[in-house]
C-alpha cells in the first residue's frame, strides 16, 4: 500500500504538470476539495461522460436523457427529505477543532488497527462491526462511547478529548433574487446535491410528451454540491462534483428484479471502459437511506484502499410520493397492460424507481489510476531506458492521433497539416514539429494518446508514414491514406 500511495502522489503531481488536473483558483493557494479541469481534463471527462450517455440513451430504446437546472425551487428538497436528513454524524476534537465524520474517523483507527496482524485485523472487523449497528439505528451517544472506549485520537491533537456527536448538514444554501424579503428563509435556494431530483420532478413531462411506457429511464449528467467536513484523496470527495444518474421507473413489486439487472449491467458496464473485473466488487449498505429498500455501492480499488464508485438504489416509490404531497400534483402513470396474476390492467400507481448513480470525478480518478504507468527497461545495446505512460483506453483518450513531421522543412509539416485537416473533424489530433522525434513521443505518452504518426522523407516518395502505437511502442509502415480509417477502427 505504501508504494501504492507514492504511486497516487507521482500520479497527481502528472494530472498538475500534463493538464489534466488544477487545484481551484491556484494563484490565491486553492479552494479546498474544488478543482479545475485543464485541457486535458476537460477533453477525457467529456469523453467519459458522452460514452455514459450514449450507453445510457443511444442504445436503450427505453431511456432518455434531460438536463435540469441546478437551482430547484426549495420545496424539492423539503419533499425529498435533504433539509432534514441529508446529513453526516461528526465530531469535533477540543484541542485541535478538527470536525471529523465519525465513520472515517472509526474506520482510519481500523485501519490502523490491521497493520498490527491478524489480531489487529480481528479487531478492526469487530470494531467497524459495531459501528455500522450503531450507525443503522443513529445512536450517537453509543458512537460517542465507542469512540472513548477505542481511545481514538485526534490525528492533529494526539488527544481523545471530543465534543458530543452531532449531525451537520450537507447542503450548500445561497440567496436567489436582489430584493431582500422580510423574511429572508425565504430567499433560501439550495446548490442541488444531487441530480435525481431534477429527475423526479420533471417525471410527468418527459413521460407525457415522451409517451414512454413503465419501464422507461431517465438519464442526466450534471454538477452537484456537497459541504463534506472531512475533503480528502484528490478528486474522490469534492464539494462540487459531477454526478451521472438514470432513475428506471417501474411497477411496484419488481424493483428487486431491477435492482439485480442493474447491478450486473453497470459492472458490466463499467469493465467495458478496461476496468478488471478483480478491481470492482459490490457492498451491500447495512444502514439504508430514508429513501431506499435496498442499495449497494460497486467499489473500485483505488490507491488508498476499495471505495465506493457508483450506488445502485432501489428508491422504491418514495421520492414521487412525496413530491406528490408537497406538489399537490398527481405522480401516477396509468399501465393498462394486463396483469397476469388478476387477468385486469395495472391501472394507476405511483412508479418504484431504480437508480444508478456514478460520480464522473470518481470515474476519472478510477481510469487514470489504471492508466499511470511508471516503466523501465533495458535496451538493446544494454543502456538503460523508461517512461511514464497513461494507458488511457484509446475510445476515450483525449487526443486520439499525434501528427508530427520529422523536420521542420523539406515539405514534411505541408503534408503533416494535411493529414490533419483530413483528420480532425472524426477525431481529436494534435499537431507539433519542435524537439527531437523520442521526445515528442515520450510526451505523447505522458498525455496518454494512443497513436503517434510520423511524417518523414519517405512520405514523400511512396506517400507511407510510420505509425506508432502507445501501448507497446512498436512502429508500423502505412500508406497515408489509411491514417484515417486505422484509427477510427480502433477507436469505434
Ligand atoms: P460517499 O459514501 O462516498 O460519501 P455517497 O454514498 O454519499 O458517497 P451517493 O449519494 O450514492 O454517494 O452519490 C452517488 C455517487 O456520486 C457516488 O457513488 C460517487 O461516485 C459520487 N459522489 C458522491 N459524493 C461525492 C463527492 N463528494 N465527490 C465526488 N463524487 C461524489
Amino acid at each position: 500500500m505504501a508504494n501504492e500511495q507514492n504511486i497516487f502522489a507521482e500520479l497527481i503531481a502528472h494530472c498538475k504538470e500534463y493538464g489534466y488536473i488544477f487545484q481551484s483558483s491556484e494563484i490565491y493557494d486553492g479552494l479546498s476539495a474544488v478543482y479545475d479541469y485543464g485541457q486535458n481534463g476537460a477533453q477525457l471527462k467529456k469523453n467519459i461522460r458522452d460514452y455514459w450517455w450514449k450507453s445510457m440513451t443511444q442504445l436503450h430504446d427505453n431511456i432518455v436523457g434531460i438536463d435540469a437546472a441546478i437551482f430547484m425551487h426549495p420545496t424539492t428538497w423539503k419533499a425529498s427529505g435533504h433539509v432534514d436528513n441529508f446529513s453526516d454524524p461528526m465530531i469535533d476534537n477540543k484541542d485541535s477543532n478538527k470536525r471529523y465524520r465519525v465513520d472515517h474517523l472509526i474506520e482510519a483507527h481500523a485501519e490502523a488497527l490491521r497493520v498490527k496482524g491478524d489480531e489487529g485485523a480481528k479487531e478492526a472487523d469487530a470494531l467497524l462491526q459495531q459501528m455500522d449497528a450503531l450507525l443503522a439505528k443513529d445512536d450517537y451517544a453509543g458512537l460517542k462511547k465507542l469512540i472513548d472506549d477505542n481511545q481514538i485520537k485526534c490525528a492533529v491533537s494526539k488527544t481523545a478529548n471530543w465534543t458530543d456527536v452531532r449531525q451537520f448538514n450537507l447542503m450548500f444554501k445561497t440567496e436567489f433574487g436582489a430584493v431582500a424579503a422580510d423574511n429572508p428563509d425565504e430567499n433560501i435556494v439550495y446548490l442541488r446535491p444531487e441530480t435525481a431530483q431534477g429527475i423526479f420532478v420533471n417525471f410527468l413531462n418527459v413521460q407525457k410528451t415522451g409517451r414512454m411506457k413503465i419501464p422507461f429511464g431517465i438519464a442526466q449528467t450534471g454538477k452537484a454540491f456537497r459541504n463534506e467536513i472531512v475533503a480528502r484523496q484528490f478528486i474522490f470527495r469534492m464539494r462540487e462534483f459531477e454526478q451521472m444518474e438514470m432513475q428506471f421507473f417501474i411497477r411496484p413489486g419488481s424493483q428487486m428484479e431491477w435492482y439485480n439487472y442493474w447491478k450486473e449491467e453497470r459492472k458490466r458496464w463499467h469493465e467495458s471502459l478496461g476496468i478488471p473485473a478483480n478491481k470492482l466488487r459490490f457492498h451491500d449498505h447495512v444502514k439504508l437511506a430514508h429513501y431506499a429498500d435496498a442499495a449497494l455501492d460497486i467499489e473500485f480499488e483505488f490507491p488508498f484502499g476499495w471505495k465506493e464508485l457508483e450506488g445502485i438504489h432501489s428508491r422504491t416509490d418514495f421520492d414521487l410520493t412525496q413530491h406528490q404531497a408537497y406538489s399537490k400534483k398527481k405522480m401516477q402513470y396509468f399501465d393498462n397492460d394486463i396483469d397476469p396474476a388478476t387477468g385486469k390492467a395495472y391501472g394507476n400507481y405511483v412508479p418504484y424507481v431504480l437508480e444508478t448513480s456514478v460520480g464522473l470525478d470518481r470515474l476519472f480518478l478510477t481510469i487514470m489510476s489504471l492508466a499511470y504507468a511508471e516503466e523501465k527497461w533495458t535496451k538493446e545495446d544494454g543502456t538503460e531506458d523508461s517512461r511514464v505512460v497513461l494507458r488511457i483506453p484509446a475510445k476515450i483518450a483525449p487526443t486520439k492521433l499525434a501528427i508530427l513531421p520529422l523536420v521542420k522543412k523539406d515539405g514534411l509539416p505541408e503534408i503533416a497539416r494535411e493529414l490533419m485537416n483530413e483528420c480532425k473533424g472524426s477525431f481529436m489530433c494534435f499537431y507539433e514539429e519542435k524537439d527531437a522525434i523520442g521526445k515528442r513521443y515520450r510526451r505523447m505518452d505522458a498525455i496518454g494518446t494512443p497513436f503517434c504518426v510520423t511524417i518523414d522523407h519517405q512520405t514523400k516518395e511512396d506517400n507511407t508514414v510510420t505509425i506508432r502505437y502507445r501501448d507497446n511502442m512498436t512502429q508500423e509502415r502505412v500508406a497515408i491514406k489509411d491514417v484515417k480509417d486505422i484509427i477510427l477502427k480502433a477507436i469505434s
